[in-house]
C-alpha cells in the first residue's frame, strides 16, 4: 500500500460513479490516480453481473439511466453504446395493474370513464395546460380534484411511503412526497428526460472501461477506515500513519470518516431478495410497484430493462424496506439518507469538519447525504474533478 500511495497524486475512496467517473476526468488530465473500494467489485450501487439465469441483474436495486444532462450522457456514451430504454411502471392497486406515475389511464381504469373525463375537465380548470402535478397540489385543491387527490394519496402513496420509510406520510419530508408526480395526460413512461437508454453490455462493463486507463489503479476490497486518520482540530489527514497532503475525494459516509463523534448518520436500507423463475414472463412490466397490501414495495423483472430475449427464463427482485443496521447481516447497506432537519444539521457538522481540511473534498450520494440519481453524480463528480 506504501508503494501505491507514493506515486500517486490523488487518492479517491469509492468506486461508484462519483469515484469512478472523479478518477477518469483526473487521469485524462495527466494526475496518477489511485481509488480505494472496499467491496470486492467495481461500479458502487450500480453493479450488475449476469447470474444463473443468463439475466443481467442488479444486485444493488433496478438502475434506469434517465437525464437532461447533455455533457452526463456524451461522457458515459465514450464508455459503452446505449440502447433506447423508456421505463414503465405498474402499480397493483385494488387487484387491478395501473400506470404509475398515476395518470389519465390509471384513472379510466379505477374510476370508470365517466368519472374520469368529469375529471379531466375539473384538471383542467384547476392547473390549465400543465402536464405533471404534485399528489399535494391535488390535495389542496377542491371538489373532485381533492377527492382523487384524498384516493390516489391513499391508494398509491400512503402506505407505500409508510413502507418504504418505516414511518408515517406526515413525518416525510414533503422532497420525498412530491418527488413522484400525477400526470394529466396518457404519458405512462416513469420519465420525462430527453435521454433515456441503458448500456449495451450493462453498467458493470461501462465502469470497466471508464477506469481502463493508465493513470488510473484500482484497489478492491480495501476499507479506507483502515487507512484514513482524520485530524479535524489540525485540519490534517494521515494516511497510513502517514501525513497525506495530496487531494482525497471521498464518496463514502462522511461520519466514518471522523469515527463517527457526533453519532451515525442515519440512513433507509433494503432487504433485495432475487428470485429466479422458469417462465419466459413473470409480470407485464419492468417493474410493479405494490403499496398497500404486501410487505414489499415492488418487483423488478430485469429481462425488461436489458431487452434480453431469454426463453422459460427470468430473474425478479422484491424489495423490503427496512432500517439500516450497519453491523447486520441484512440491512447493512445505507441506501437512502433520512432526509429531514436533525439529520441535515448532523450532516452539516461532519461538513464542517470536512471543510476544515483543505485536501479533503466529500462528493457524492453517501460523502453529501442527499439522494441524487446517477447523472447528477456523474456531473457532481467531474465538477468537482475539474476543480481539482
Ligand atoms: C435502490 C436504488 C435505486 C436507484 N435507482 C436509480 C435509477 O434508476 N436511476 C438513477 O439515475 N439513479 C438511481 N439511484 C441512485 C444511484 O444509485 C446513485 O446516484 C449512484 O449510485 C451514486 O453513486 P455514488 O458513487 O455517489 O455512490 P455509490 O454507488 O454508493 O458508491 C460509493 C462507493 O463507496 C464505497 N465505500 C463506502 N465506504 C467505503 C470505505 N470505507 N472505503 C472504501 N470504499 C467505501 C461503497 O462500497 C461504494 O462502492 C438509485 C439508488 C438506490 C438506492
Amino acid at each position: 500500500m506504501e508503494n501505491m500511495i507514493k506515486d500517486i497524486d490523488i487518492l479517491v475512496i469509492g468506486c461508484g460513479f462519483s469515484g469512478a467517473a472523479a478518477a477518469r476526468r483526473l487521469a485524462e488530465n495527466g494526475l496518477k490516480v489511485l481509488v480505494i473500494e472496499k467491496r470486492e467489485h467495481i461500479a458502487g450501487n450500480m453493479f450488475d453481473y449476469t447470474d444463473k439465469n443468463g439475466v443481467l441483474a442488479h444486485r444493488y436495486g433496478p438502475h434506469i439511466f434517465h437525464t437532461n444532462d447533455k455533457s452526463v450522457f456524451e461522457f458515459l456514451s465514450r464508455f459503452s453504446d446505449f440502447v433506447p430504454y423508456e421505463h414503465r411502471v405498474l402499480g397493483r392497486i385494488d387487484g387491478q395493474y395501473v400506470p404509475i406515475p398515476f395518470n389519465f389511464k390509471s384513472m379510466d381504469i379505477l374510476f370508470g370513464r365517466e368519472k374520469t373525463q368529469r375529471l379531466k375537465t375539473a384538471l383542467k380548470e384547476a392547473f390549465g395546460n400543465r402536464e405533471r402535478v404534485t399528489v399535494t397540489e391535488l390535495l389542496s385543491g377542491s371538489g373532485e380534484v381533492k377527492a382523487a387527490g384524498k384516493f390516489i394519496f391513499e391508494k398509491v402513496f400512503l402506505h407505500y411511503t409508510a413502507k418504504q420509510w418505516g414511518m408515517p406520510p406526515e413525518k416525510v419530508d414533503k422532497s420525498v412526497l412530491s418527488r413522484v408526480p400525477v400526470v394529466l395526460g396518457y404519458d405512462d413512461r416513469y420519465f420525462s428526460d430527453t435521454f433515456q437508454f441503458m448500456p449495451a453490455g450493462g453498467f458493470t462493463r461501462l465502469f470497466e472501461k471508464m477506469l481502463d486507463h493508465e493513470n488510473i489503479t484500482v484497489k478492491l476490497q480495501c476499507d479506507a477506515q483502515r487507512f484514513v486518520k482524520t485530524d479535524a482540530a489540525h485540519g490534517t489527514v494521515e494516511f497510513n500513519g502517514v501525513p497525506f497532503t495530496k487531494p482525497i475525494i471521498w464518496t463514502a459516509p462522511p461520519d466514518d470518516l471522523f469515527g463517527c463523534v457526533y453519532g451515525k448518520l442515519p440512513y433507509r436500507s433494503l432487504d433485495l431478495v432475487l428470485e429466479r423463475h422458469h417462465e419466459t414472463t413473470y409480470q407485464p412490466a419492468a417493474v410493479v410497484n405494490y403499496p398497500n397490501e404486501e410487505d414489499f414495495t415492488r418487483i423488478t423483472e430485469f429481462k425488461y430493462l436489458t431487452g434480453q430475449k431469454i426463453d422459460g427464463a427470468t430473474t425478479i427482485m422484491k424489495e423490503y424496506p427496512m432500517p439500516y443496521l450497519p453491523e447486520a447481516e441484512k440491512g447493512n447497506i445505507p441506501y437512502y439518507p433520512i432526509i429531514g432537519e436533525e439529520n441535515s444539521a448532523l450532516f452539516n457538522r461532519y461538513a464542517e469538519l470536512a471543510s476544515g481540511i483543505k485536501n479533503l473534498h466529500l462528493c457524492g450520494r453517501l460523502a453529501q447525504y442527499r439522494y441524487c440519481n446517477m447523472d447528477g453524480a456523474v456531473a457532481g463528480a467531474l465538477a468537482l474533478a475539474d476543480n481539482i
